[in-house]
């Protein structure tokens, strides 16, 4: 088949996509288009404006057309066949009335002739007879009354043919004619239809047969057609406008859907992340608009959760910034009053320049400790830490840690012990992280009691996993703190004593390694009475189970917080 070519590729602007249609040098396009071309575009432009352009328009026009070509073609085919229920009727009717017509003119002629052969043997009509019917008052009544037609009567002799039958033979002197003249009835017209019966007589000495022949009769026909075209037409354009409505009824009821998905998704385009298709949409209605509203509804329900994320992250990573900034800026302000203060002579008294050189120090360590944990915390946010599972014994990780805390509690004055089980905890952990957990924990608790306290750890199998609980006798944290604690840069209120040596990043810390774990963490605590934290660890992260702990519902008197895996 030769390639037409299509309207499409010769987008305005764009480059010829057959060199051959090229016009450089002054040639003609090959291809030119045909000069109708323009208009027929014109034309398929209007009748596409005539369309319309709404879904439900285009519903609504569709049902009504059917409903029109079915109407049309429903009742033309039954008007047609009407048409011919009434012309065999009418051809019935034709049927009696050359008989009714026969027999009366029989009856005169007989009464006429009497004994005399009504046709001769030269096919001559009997002169009595002749004159009868020649008599206007005779046939004119006939044609007017019973007729009700144009009357034509012929008679003649019959003829015996070979094959039996009888041909009518018409004498050329009995030809008679009457023309309808009485008024029609109201309804009836004239019609070009006729209708010749021939009506054998047989006559002992000469048969003869009667020709009977109507014309153009009085008929009810067209007037009924004509009456029943007007009813049908009339219930059709009922129909038509039932049709009408109910299209535009149930078009309506079909795009209500698609309207309110419409608002919907304009609502969530101009930033409105609550809009939704209403429940009684997205639930009744046709199945597939049911589903896709449903559908709808879930992604918009998760494209305002991702959102609330992302802008809860936003904040969380402006307060971040800004607790960072403030963290940094209280120590480089102690240096730099310490840096100055020696400048300007406080370096040549030796005690002043030793305590400034000290202080000084200590904040270069706090400095050193910020940094180092917000790297930490940094890098376990942003997924760079890989942890080293292994499938050790957990009390190997655990008890290092307690280990290495001896040394600061015997310093505060403060019993620490250490509850291990007899048997291995084997679960898959990254050693070196729990311990970082651990020490947190433990550090925390020592910092935050007071000399002759005790700190308590103590580890134990729990279903598949473990939990380590690490208690302590010390100030207790307030109800009201607890939900924050696991915040970065959160420091309680009763933590003024340890405030040097802490940062507000210890428990997120424990709460990250905890996460990566797909463990659980939680606090119970009473003030004046101490904290005790609990960890608890899944037998192998990398299932993704976390199970909430039994024994860690809260106590009577006792407030406690836990925070999931996933945060
Ligand atoms: P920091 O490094 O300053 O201790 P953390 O994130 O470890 O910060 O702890 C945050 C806050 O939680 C502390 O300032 C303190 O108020 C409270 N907290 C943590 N552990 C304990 C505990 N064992 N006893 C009492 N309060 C605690």
């Amino acid at each position: 088949m030769p390639a037409t070519p299509s309207p499409s590729a010769e987008a305005p602007g764009g480059p010829p996509l057959d060199p051959s249609r090229s016009t450089a040098g002054g040639g003609v396009p090959r291809d030119v288009p045909p000069q109708d071309a323009p208009a027929r575009t014109a034309l398929s432009r209007r009748i596409r404006r005539l369309i319309p352009r709404t879904f439900q328009g285009r519903l609504t026009l569709g049902f009504v057309g059917v409903v029109t070509l079915t109407l049309v073609l429903v009742t033309g085919l039954a008007i047609n066949r009407l048409d011919d229920y009434f012309s065999a009727q009418e051809q019935q009717n034709l049927k009696t009335r050359t008989a009714a017509v026969a027999n009366i003119v029989k009856v005169f002629i007989d009464r006429e002739a009497g004994i005399r052969p009504v046709i001769g043997l030269d096919n001559e009509v009997d002169p009595g007879v002749a004159a009868l019917l020649a008599n206007d008052e005779i046939l004119q009544p006939l044609a007017d009354q019973i007729a009700q037609a144009d009357l034509r009567v012929r008679l003649g002799s019959t003829s015996q043919g070979g094959d039996g039958t009888r041909a009518f033979v018409p004498s050329p002197s009995a030809d008679y004619a009457a023309h309808l003249l009485a008024a029609p009835l109201p309804g009836q017209t004239r019609e070009a239809i006729g209708r010749t019966d021939l009506f054998p007589i047989q006559d002992p000495l000469t048969p003869w047969a009667l020709e009977v022949t109507l014309s153009n009769p009085y008929t009810y026909r067209s007037t009924t057609i004509a009456d029943l075209t007007v009813v049908v037409g009339l219930v059709a354009l009922v129909a038509l406008v039932v049709a009408i409505a109910v299209a535009s009824l149930l078009a309506r009821r079909f795009t209500t859907g698609l309207r309110r998905l419409t608002e919907a998704s304009r609502g969530i385009a101009e930033g409105d992340l609550t809009a939704r298709v209403p429940a009684e949409m997205a639930s009744a209605g046709a199945s597939e608009i049911v589903a896709l509203s449903r559908q709808f509804n879930t992604m918009a329900a998760q494209l305002e959760e991702s959102v609330e994320i992302i802008r809860r992250d936003r904040d969380r990573s402006r307060e971040f910034l800004a607790d960072v900034s403030h963290e940094l800026r209280t120590p480089i302000a102690a240096l730099r009053t310490f840096n100055e203060l020696l400048r300007e002579g406080a370096g040549m008294d030796p005690d002043a320049r030793a305590e400034f050189l000290e202080s000084s120090s200590q904040q270069l360590e706090r400095l050193d400790w910020l940094a180092q944990n917000l790297l930490e915390l940094s890098k376990l946010d942003s997924g760079l830490v890989l942890l080293d599972l292994r499938p050790d014994d957990l009390r190997v990780a655990v008890e290092s840690a307690v280990e290495q805390a001896e040394a600061a509690a015997r310093k505060r004055g403060v019993e620490l012990t250490l509850g291990l089980p007899a048997r291995p905890v084997r679960i898959r952990h990254d050693p070196q992280r729990i311990g970082q957990v651990v020490s947190n924990l433990v550090g925390n608790a020592l910092k935050f009691t007071s000399r002759g306290g005790s700190v308590v750890v103590q580890l134990e199998p729990y279903r598949d996993g473990a939990l380590i609980r690490v208690g302590d006798t010390g100030v207790g944290i307030d109800a009201s703190e607890l939900p924050r604690i696991f915040d970065r840069f959160y420091r309680g209120s009763l933590a003024n004593e340890a405030r040097s040596s802490g940062s507000g990043l210890g428990l997120a810390i424990v709460r990250s390694i905890v996460d990566m774990h797909h463990g659980r963490i939680s606090v119970e605590s009473r003030l004046g009475r101490g904290s005790a934290f609990t960890v608890y660890l899944p037998h192998d992260p990398r299932a993704g189970e976390t199970v909430q702990p039994a024994d860690e519902t809260a106590t009577a008197g006792t407030e406690s917080a836990s925070q999931p895996s996933t945060s």
